[in-house]
């Protein structure tokens, strides 16, 4: 029987679907996680745990338990753990990514300079001091450009600047971001940086793909239908399987295997962004883990196939079965925080289940809560998802059930 070690955040939307997946597969399933009480409905068995912020004292814990209670494989399932899986997969010779390559796919920075070496399109860029002079820093850059924070995520702190004034208040507008205690503890001394990218305009795809022993397997291409121009660039419709011409589709999942390999991720999950335009498929970011969110529960590789099951099967070294050429169009809906307050109520939900093809909406923001739109904010109210028997009945049922949605903030 095997046994994996499954490392999740307290706060990660994909416990259940990974429990779901590895109860599936027959074996054992521990849970590391900060905190055993969070997750410990959702594990049977054995918990562990572990300070993901601490990754060696972590990895020495997982290699204690791993010597009474030797171990298969050992999966991070969110960017607050690959991190400690890389590290315990090398620690105990199970296969898994170098550490070094997911440092390397967690910083925006180091990406950008990989990417540029290997000679893959890339926006020009620059590295700040957050505690420069932004009125100077300004003259330095080219415009339109996007600022953004190195090491966070959903799209936290990343602004467009069209001019010097916008750069300006954009700037200040991370560095009051990137001052936050809890942020700066996270980020250490990329805390005092700010990286500027030229804008990449065209459309934006994403890419759900399996890497294995450096070989990449695109599992889904994703389309947003809606432009992301900025200001602030807020996730909401994905969409597969993509409209996308094959040409387009093959040029987008060559430029993800070429950045995994300029990278050195060679195992398992890739979730990529992309931009499309008429030069090529650029990199927007790349991590070696599955999609965020709880968007991964619109996709189904054959009957009752997860994309867990899929992760799960492959870091345990187990046959995957054979995938199919193309998903039934499906979609997902991450819906944004229009503005900041506290969460009273969730209006129309029955309303907007019951438009023909939503196969579910999850809010997962409890009421009394305190929510934060982008920039400054780091998560969604929640997600809908929906199966039509097209893509644009796909995307109409996403944005009909959305509409019927009343979010009361007050
Ligand atoms: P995060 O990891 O926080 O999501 P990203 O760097 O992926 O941050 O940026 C979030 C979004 O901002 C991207 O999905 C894209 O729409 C937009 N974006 C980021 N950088 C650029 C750029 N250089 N040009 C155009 N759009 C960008």
């Amino acid at each position: 029987m095997q046994r994996v070690l499954l490392l999740m955040a307290t706060r990660t939307y994909r416990a259940k679907a990974f429990m779901t997946a590895a109860h599936a597969l027959g074996g054992e399933v521990i849970v590391g996680s900060e905190r055993r009480q969070a997750l410990s409905h959702l594990a049977r068995g054995t918990s562990l745990t572990l300070d993901f912020r601490r990754p060696e004292n972590a990895v020495k814990r997982i290699a204690d338990f791993a010597r009474k209670m030797p171990l298969d494989a050992v999966v991070g399932v969110d960017d607050g753990t690959t991190l400690v899986a890389a590290m315990a997969s090398q620690a105990l010779s199970l296969t898994g990514n170098s550490p070094e390559s997911i440092e390397a796919a967690q910083n925006k920075f180091q990406v950008r300079e990989l990417l540029a070496m290997a000679g893959l399109l890339s926006p020009t860029f620059w590295l700040l001091p957050a505690g420069g002079d932004p009125a100077t820093l300004a003259a330095q850059v080219i415009y339109p450009c996007v600022l953004k924070p190195v090491f966070l995520a959903a799209s936290q702190g990343v602004i467009r600047a069209n001019d010097p004034r916008e750069f300006i208040a954009a700037f200040e507008r991370i560095r009051a971001i990137l001052s936050r205690p809890e942020v700066r503890e996270r980020g250490g001394d990329w805390a005092e940086k700010i990286l500027v990218e030229s804008f990449i305009p065209g459309t934006e795809v994403a890419l759900e793909g399996l890497l294995s022993d450096g070989e990449l397997r695109v599992l889904a291409i994703f389309d947003k239908p809606d432009q992301l121009d900025g200001p602030y660039f807020e996730e909401t419709i994905y969409l597969t399987p993509s409209r996308l011409p094959r040409d387009d589709q093959s040029a987008i999942a060559g430029t993800v295997a070429q950045t995994a390999a300029a990278l050195g991720l060679r195992e398992g999950p890739i979730h990529a962004e992309l931009r499309l335009n008429e030069r090529g498929a650029w990199i927007i970011e790349i991590a070696a883990r599955s999609i965020g969110g709880r968007c991964s529960s619109v996709l189904e590789f054959g009957a009752g196939v997860s994309l867990e099951d899929l992760i799960l099967r492959q870091a345990i070294g187990a046959e995957l079965p054979e995938i199919p050429d193309s998903l039934r169009p499906s979609g997902a809906m991450m819906i944004p925080i229009p503005r900041r307050g506290i969460l009273r109520a969730v209006k129309g939900r029955e309303q907007a289940a019951a438009v023909p093809g939503i196969a579910g909406i999850d809010i997962t923001v409890p009421v009394g809560h305190e929510v934060a739109p982008l920039p400054e904010g780091d998560r969604y109210l929640g997600f809908i998802f929906a199966h039509g028997s097209t893509l644009d009945a796909t995307e109409s049922a996403l944005r009909e059930a959305h509409r019927r949605l009343e979010f009361v903030i007050a």
